[in-house]
């Protein structure tokens, strides 16, 4: 699979880092959009509601957009998925997380 580089178009391959071309950092780069997915209101059980939220972040983290927004409502899931975005951010797998302003039922995570 490829990637593009944002800063000058040049098509390199998904596992470059830094752009050889103009030598921006890839995984860095973002076009400022918000994925926005929903988590927690198809029945999901506590646990498969983390394990679709780790892949949605795997996934979105290799693409352009800035940021993730996890649909959480207001039970146990949403518990549980902020203790567990605490040891990504910890980690570094993303870079910062909140509650969205207005609607403690979606978690805002900035990805890049
Ligand atoms: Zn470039």
């Amino acid at each position: 699979m490829q990637q593009i580089c944002l800063d000058c178009g040049m098509r390199v391959s998904e596992t470059t880092r830094n752009c050889p071309k103009c030598d921006n950092p890839l995984n860095l780069q973002h076009d400022g959009s918000t994925i926005t997915v929903d988590i927690a209101h198809q029945g999901e059980r506590v646990s498969e509601a983390l394990q679709k939220m780790q892949s949605e972040i795997d996934l979105a983290s290799k693409g352009v957009a800035k940021s993730i927004r996890l649909v959480v409502g207001s039970g146990l899931i949403r518990d549980e998925v902020v203790l567990v975005l605490r040891d990504l951010k910890f980690r570094g797998d993303v870079i910062d997380f909140e509650a969205e302003p207005f609607n403690a039922g979606a978690i805002l995570v900035r990805l890049k």
